[in-house]
């Protein structure tokens, strides 16, 4: 797969993106992540992106010139054109089930706004999807770009070390993980479930269901009844 992402801080995303697991996917060829300076396309001599937005009002909008021809290089450069995400608060909120369906793409561009936001114009021309990390506003897209860019290069084959690393977690069958522990077998007077040094594999099983559905309904209602709903369908 295939992420562009388009930005005005690519040091900021390459800074996360060569580190830990995603960084070594990258390396190795799995995942395919580049970074574009929006600022780089803009026709303004004095390299500005944005400019104050018409009707009054605080902060900066950046300018839909510079983001269209960042977009159109990239199309050109690769010869198609992939499916842009902005990144934004209005957008629908990302779920893992969003994560992915979109991780099946073979090439998608990421847009991270920045100030007080992005043109309109420049998304009805290019946005496919507005998609929101959350109810809260930050600074730019830069942080929900990578938080997107992370969860679908975890997504791609051989970049975990196997399927079960993802299925089994949390979202990904509508319930949330089980508790997880590692050596010492005792800490601080708190000892391993014993099931778990059992080596009963079929137990080990059942006990990771039976715990993930007790958390599940105790930490996260919502998700509880919706995994029951579906039981049910
Ligand atoms: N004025 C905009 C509004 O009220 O909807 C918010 C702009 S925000 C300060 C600047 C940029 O940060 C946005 O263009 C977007 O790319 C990004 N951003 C902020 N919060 C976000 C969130 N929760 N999810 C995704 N992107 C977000």
């Amino acid at each position: 797969m295939r992420i562009d992402i388009l930005t005005l801080f690519p040091e900021m995303c390459e800074a996360v993106l060569s580190e830990s697991i995603v960084g070594r996917a990258r390396r190795a060829g799995l995942v395919d992540i580049r970074t574009h300076q929006i600022r780089d396309y803009t026709e303004d001599k004095h390299g500005r992106v944005d400019d104050a937005p018409y009707g009054g009002g605080m902060g900066m909008i950046m300018q839909p010139q510079p983001i269209y021809d960042c977009f159109q290089a990239l199309c050109a450069e690769t010869g198609d054109r992939p499916k842009l995400i902005y990144l934004s608060p209005q957008g629908r909120p990302l779920t893992q089930e969003i994560v992915e369906a979109r991780a099946k793409e073979p090439h998608l561009a990421l847009l991270c706004g920045h100030y007080e936001g992005v043109d309109e114009r420049v998304l009805e021309e290019i946005a496919d999807e507005e998609l929101s990390i959350g109810d809260y506003v930050l600074t730019g897209g830069e942080l929900p770009a990578l938080v997107l860019a992370d969860a679908l290069a975890r997504m791609q084959p051989g970049v975990l070390s196997g399927d079960v690393c993802f299925t089994d977690e949390s979202h990904f069958s509508g319930l949330l993980e089980y508790p997880q522990y590692t050596r010492p077998p005792e800490w601080r007077g708190r000892a391993v479930p014993e099931v778990l040094l059992s080596g009963h594999h079929a137990n080990i099983d059942a006990w990771r269901k039976e715990q993930s559905l007790r958390r599940t309904e105790e930490k996260r209602p919502d998700l509880y009844e919706a995994y029951l709903r579906e039981q049910k369908s």
